[in-house]
């Protein structure tokens, strides 16, 4: 997919550099919120195979993707590395089957027959492991994405860039845990344009809370970019999802 970087070659130096500072990022607003770190997901979509290898090398152990063709390329080609994938895309039912032979987790879940077709898949790619004898497939962990547009009706929630209008949020969160193969993990939003972040991230820890109603241990909360990582952990994120401050500004999309 992508030629070899040798070791210590200026992208290795530039992306360690870059690590460095969205850590270092991390770790202050984390402080001063008086809060614990939340996990870092690098989101590596249209960057090559090559520089997913050297952030494992730096560390990185969560990378996050949108497009299936382009994750199932890279996870087959960095088979050798321990990485969890995390898919973050508008996720289209037919791509079910794909996506649970590499992820570890989706934090697009946003509606009740992506759920049935999810752990259909899951379940069938546990069968086609266990009959070959290879390792295991654990459950899927599933983030509900939301809309938080203000004032966008359910109509529009799901008619735009994926995510569940926040009226859903109970339904989705029991279909999700009565569903074997799936494990519910939590609640995942984007800031939507132009939007205030912290008002956003608010209202996103208070469908959490109505997540965790349906099952307690699904307190896991993924927010916060580039441009909104402190918002989000202050606003009480356990799992950021950065990619441009990270890899540098993405390449025009192919
Ligand atoms: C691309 C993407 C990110 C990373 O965005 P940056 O602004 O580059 O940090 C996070 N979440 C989702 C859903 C994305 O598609």
């Amino acid at each position: 997919m992508s030629p070899e970087v040798s070791p210590g070659s200026a992208r290795d130096r530039e992306l360690a550099e870059r690590l460095r500072a969205v850590r270092t990022r991390i770790s202050s607003a984390a402080a001063s919120a008086g809060r614990g770190e939340p996990e870092l997901i690098v989101v590596t979509k249209y960057f090559p195979a090559s520089d997913v290898r050297i952030l494992a090398g730096l560390g990185v152990t969560d990378v996050g993707e949108n497009r299936d063709q382009e994750a199932a390329a890279k996870a087959a080609e960095l088979q050798d590395l321990t990485l969890a994938w995390h898919f973050i895309g508008q996720l289209q039912a037919n791509k079910a089957r794909s996506v649970v032979r590499y992820a570890h987790s989706v934090h697009s879940v946003d509606r009740l027959p992506l759920i049935a077709s999810l752990g259909k898949a899951v379940r069938a790619e546990q069968e086609r492991r266990a009959a070959a004898g290879t390792g295991a497939r654990e459950d899927l962990r599933c983030f509900l994405q939301f809309t938080l547009d203000a004032g966008a009706g359910p109509a529009e929630a799901s008619a735009g860039r994926g995510g569940a209008h926040p009226s859903e949020a109970a339904g989705l969160a029991e279909a999700c845990a009565a569903t074997d193969g799936l494990q519910l993990a939590g609640v995942m939003a984007v800031a939507p344009l132009g939007a205030d972040p912290v008002e956003v991230f608010e209202r996103l820890l208070r469908i959490s809370a109505e997540v965790r109603g349906v099952d307690p241990a699904a307190s896991a909360v993924s927010a916060g970019m580039s441009g909104d990582l402190e918002e989000a952990v202050a606003a009480g994120a356990t799992h950021l999802r950065i990619g441009s401050d990270v890899l540098g500004p993405r390449p025009a999309v192919g």
